[in-house]
């Protein structure tokens, strides 16, 4: 339920009649706009609405996701980062994509320190790396565990760029957050519900992978769940949904994400290199989402594709990926 106060100046007095009615209550925005968790009231919504009613309207409509519905339009996620005087900014625009590149995952074959020195060279601004690894198999590599998120940070801040990681559980979370500039909800985690409330608690920006399978609706409906706890810092990420291709790894739903983009406000970034799997169509991709007006994109390079890890055949050489970059990232 939200309760639009008639001004600002109503705040204190909505407060004291929310807390005087035993109601869980937050202030959704820089607007004078309450979330109220209606469910959890021993009053019905129309009755609470009723008490209500001379502060504002109300509104007790059945959206599931009533926190996004009520963030401004435009919103913008900032990111600040240790040694760099601007902030980083997301925001779905034309000509301002934030560029995310790096390994699938760290792992010894990647020189993080010169592959971060060329990337920040280029324009990128976000260093990427997977240190807890979700597997298809457990046989596969599982990545080198939460050191690498500190090894990431220091290889990242010292060009002057941001990192992200990604958390495969809660227990992740603490060292994340100490040393991730972005965390990351993977794709297979995207309906992971602790992980998503606890990842509302803290104080970092979080991207949202759609999970592959997942509808506009219920991707929107995660991210709710982060902002329900209070984090506002949601990037969303599309990187593919599961259809009827066999060519490509996944379907890359370019319509869906302008979906997102108009519903809602959420910052999107395209993961053109997981959605595909296809080195080929990278840049076509690439091309194609920013002229989309994202907030960025988001491609996988490392320095000897052959040695990596994880996804070797979709990562991008730094050959590869600066003959990319000089064409589109500075357009
Ligand atoms: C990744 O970006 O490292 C990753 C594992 O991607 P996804 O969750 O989209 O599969
Ligand atoms: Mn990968």
């Amino acid at each position: 339920m939200l309760l639009f106060l008639r001004s600002k100046d109503l705040v204190p007095a909505a407060r004291e009649r929310l807390t005087n009615l035993g109601v869980d209550f937050q202030l959704v925005s820089e607007e004078p706009i309450f979330e109220i968790r209606a469910h959890l009231s021993i009053y019905s919504p129309p009755v609470l609405a009723t008490k209500l009613a001379d502060l504002g309207r109300v509104e007790t409509g059945k959206s599931r996701t009533p926190l996004l519905d009520a963030m401004p339009s435009g919103h913008e996620v900032v990111v600040e980062v240790r040694g760099r005087t601007e902030p980083i900014r997301f925001r779905n625009q034309p000509r301002q994509a934030v560029w995310i590149a790096g390994p699938c995952s760290l792992d010894e074959s990647n020189n993080l320190e010169e592959n971060a020195a060329r990337l920040a060279k280029l324009g990128v601004q976000v260093l990427r790396g997977g240190a807890v690894k979700p597997r298809t198999s457990p046989h596969e590599f599982q990545g080198v565990g939460r050191a690498g998120y500190s090894q990431l940070a220091r290889a990242a801040h010292a060009h002057g760029m941001a990192c992200i990681s990604e958390t495969l559980s809660e227990d992740d979370v603490p060292e994340a957050a100490e040393f991730l500039d972005i965390i990351q909800v993977g794709a297979r985690n995207m309906q992971n519900f602790a992980l998503l409330r606890k990842l509302g608690r803290c104080a970092k920006p979080v991207m949202l992978k759609r999970g592959p399978g997942a509808t506009l609706l219920e991707w929107a409906s995660a991210a709710e769940y982060i902002l329900n706890e209070g984090n506002r810092r949601i990037i969303l990420c599309e990187r593919g949904v599961r259809g009827l291709e066999t060519e490509l790894r996944y379907t890359l739903d370019l319509a869906g994400a302008a979906f997102m983009q108009h519903r809602y406000s959420l910052p999107m970034v395209i993961d053109p290199s997981h959605a595909t799997g296809v080195k080929q169509i990278l840049e076509a991709c690439t091309a194609g989402a920013l002229a989309m007006g994202f907030a960025g994109v988001m491609l996988e390079t490392h320095p000897r594709p052959a040695e990596a890890r994880s996804d070797a055949l979709q990562a991008l050489t730094p050959e590869e990926f600066s003959a990319i970059a000089g064409r589109h990232l500075h357009s």
